[in-house]
């Protein structure tokens, strides 16, 4: 079948399902392929529970008009995006980077929001598959279109942006994440550069944070538009002392949220740039960020028993990790306490990184430090207080006889690491 006509099929549907155990009546089920499971054995039932066609890749044993046989089910699903995504003409505004993608999605989304039908990726659903669903939930009412595009390896960026084929992109930072998949800094500035590269090839526009060095460089001679603290740019966006507040001076204004990490400033500063490229009032750009409360273990305040807890027990890598702790430091709180799980996908390096946070943690003296994992647990520790456990179990065992009261506690570790267990404990 032609993409034009499963377009068709498409704008007459209510929209695309994956998943039989979350059919939405009168979709176009797409079969899918994953590492634990064959779409195209659901086919049938997703007819059975509503759908009105299904897509599929193999041979199904059944004559039914609503069977559809294509090649590979992922690639037209994702030719279906792209078609979708110039049928409609509307703007898109790509975030790729090593930390923060999400967050920054999130305040983009809120301030456009408050001028345009603005419409963004749910959640974190940023991969080969996440993109094509983002794009094809935008439809004729939606104005402006805010892609998070994820990657662990080379071409993947490249392949994000051939589907959805931004106007505008911005990379949040180049940081140590997915270093293994990635081949070390280097290989995670060149896949993330995949993004500038597609805009520069096509005369877009990118965002950049012009006290990023790094991100200067890369686009040279590009279309760009530029954030800073203090160079000449096209936007001035102050920090303002160690929370996560700015000044945008020109318009005599202090935005203050409810974020924490002095790291949100930028993905702060780039939600004001962009909606003041967009000519969204300040005040309204100010309302949207300063409304914005982050969900999901993401960078959480949560008062218990005397205690305040953040929870950011999302995820973690090397670069997030020590902005945290950094972060941390300047804090002013009494007695602070420090939970740290292990950091995956980094490859050869681990050792030494996991080495680098005890390290910091070292240096930063918090009152009392935890360390979870068997990576953490590898490492050398020669301090009274921080305390390594192979297990959470092992840790909760230890930690159920501690009674912690009136302390200021960073709970943070990979995704895997499921840090969010230990406010169970508290
Ligand atoms: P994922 O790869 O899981 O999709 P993401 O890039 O979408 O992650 P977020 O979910 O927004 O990132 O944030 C994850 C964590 O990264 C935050 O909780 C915080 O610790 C850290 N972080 C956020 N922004 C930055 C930043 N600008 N620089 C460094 N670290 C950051
Ligand atoms: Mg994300």
């Amino acid at each position: 079948m032609k993409i034009s006509e499963l377009h068709k099929l498409f704008l007459a549907s209510s929209g695309i399902s994956t998943d039989t155990r979350k059919i939405k009546e009168k979709s176009i089920f797409f079969a899918l392929k994953g590492e634990n499971f064959n779409g195209n054995t659901f086919a049938k039932e997703a007819l059975k529970l509503g759908a009105n066609y299904a897509i599929v890749d193999e041979k199904i044993n059944i004559e039914n008009k609503k069977i559809i046989s294509v090649e590979n089910v992922l690639s037209s699903l994702q030719q279906l995006a792209t078609y979708h995504r110039n049928y409609l003409k509307l703007p898109i505004i790509a975030i790729t980077g090593s930390n923060g993608k999400t967050t920054t999605k999130e305040l983009i989304h809120r301030v456009l929001s408050q001028k345009f039908n603005a419409k963004a990726t749910v959640g974190n659903l940023n991969n080969h598959i996440g993109v094509p669903l983002t794009l094809l939930s935008f439809d004729s009412s939606t104005e402006i279109g805010i892609v998070e595009m994820g990657a662990n390896h080379q071409k993947e960026i490249e392949k994000l942006t051939e589907i959805a084929l931004p106007d505008y992109g911005y990379i949040t930072n180049f940081g140590k994440a997915h270093l293994e998949g990635f081949g070390g800094v280097a290989g995670v500035i060149k896949g993330k550069s995949e993004l500038y590269k597609h805009l520069q090839k096509h005369d877009k526009k990118i965002f950049i944070n012009a006290d990023d060095e790094l991100q200067l460089e890369l686009t040279e001679n590009s279309n760009t538009i530029s954030f800073s603290e203090h160079k000449k740019a096209d936007y001035t966006i102050k920090t303002l002392s160690s929370s996560p507040t700015v000044i945008v001076e020109s318009e005599n204004t202090t935005i203050k949220s409810n974020l924490i990490g002095n790291y949100n400033t930028k993905n702060i500063a780039i939600a004001i740039a962009i909606g003041s490229y967009f000519e969204i009032e300040i005040n309204r750009i100010k309302a949207a960020i300063e409304s914005y409360l982050p969900d999901n273990n993401r960078s959480q305040i949560i008062e218990k028993n005397n205690n305040k807890i953040i929870l950011d027990a999302y995820n973690a890598n090397p670069t997030s990790m020590a902005a945290a702790l950094e972060s941390f430091k300047l804090i002013d709180a009494n007695r602070k306490i420090v939970i740290l799980g292990d950091m995956f996908e980094i490859g050869k390096t681990s050792k030494e990184e996991h080495q680098i946070i005890i390290d910091k943690l070292k240096e930063y003296n918090f009152d009392e430090a935890f360390v979870l994992g068997k990576d953490f647990k590898k490492t050398e520790i020669n301090s009274d207080k921080i305390q390594a456990f192979q297990t959470f179990e092992e840790f909760k065992d230890y930690f159920k006889k501690e009674s912690v009261k009136k302390s200021t506690i960073l709970i943070k570790g990979s995704r895997g690491m499921k840090l969010e267990r230990v406010l169970e404990l508290l």
